[in-house]
């Protein structure tokens, strides 16, 4: 077992190292695949953070800098949704409250909007991963990022939430019939005091059983 007190990043890192390879890939920086978001949920205590990572295709039919009108609404529109953290998932086990609720765009809102984001440099740890990954079957873009670099766009959300006691998430669902934005997979890892995991939702099965 990990001792308690050593940082939830530190544990992730290691965790990371020996789990299942999607798990793995995510930790390691994310390969960005059309259709599959990764959601990883970090609990201390009665704290509990939920980061998703989808890829903007999937949630706003693009992912380079918008050009319409049209498509800024509809940035905005996916912004505010996704403020709403039941629209993505609904945590079981134990109750949260939402604290905090951050939305990060990325690039498809443009430079100006966006700068804190490093496209250059994420594409590069993408090629990177990509590269030492070269026979793994998820690297669909291999042709796309060498060609244009920034053609790929993810949208980041980050929930914070105080839960009642430090008792463990048990599940995390999804929907009912089907995952958000008709997403084809989610992958979920787990990170906390109560133990750590990671498994896969799908449209078939929309929802995670946190088993440890
Ligand atoms: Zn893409």
């Amino acid at each position: 077992m990990i001792a308690r007190r050593v940082p939830i990043a530190v544990r992730l890192l290691v965790f990371s190292a020996a789990a299942i390879e999607s798990a793995y890939i995510w930790a390691a920086g994310g390969l960005h695949e059309h259709g599959v978001a990764t959601l990883l949920l970090s609990a201390e205590g009665q704290n509990v953070q939920v980061e998703v990572t989808l890829p903007a295709e999937s949630v706003v039919g693009f992912e380079t800098e918008y050009a319409t009108t049209e498509q800024r609404e509809t940035v905005e529109q996916a912004r505010t949704a996704l403020l709403v953290p039941s629209h993505l998932f609904v945590l079981h086990g134990n109750t949260c409250a939402l604290t905090d609720a951050t939305v990060d765009v990325g690039s498809i809102l443009g430079a100006s909007q966006s700068a804190s984001e490093e496209p250059h440099q994420k594409d590069h740890e993408h090629e990177d991963l990509e590269s030492a990954l070269d026979d793994h079957k998820h690297s669909i873009h291999d042709e796309d990022a060498e060609s244009a670099p920034n053609s790929h766009s993810d949208i980041s959300v980050s929930y914070r939430f105080e839960c009642e006691s430090d008792e463990a998430i048990t599940r995390v669902a999804f929907g009912t019939d089907q995952l958000p934005f008709g997403l084809e997979r989610i992958d979920v890892l787990w990170v906390a005091d109560w133990g750590q995991g990671a498994a896969q939702a799908l449209p078939e099965t929309p929802q995670v059983t946190l088993q440890n």
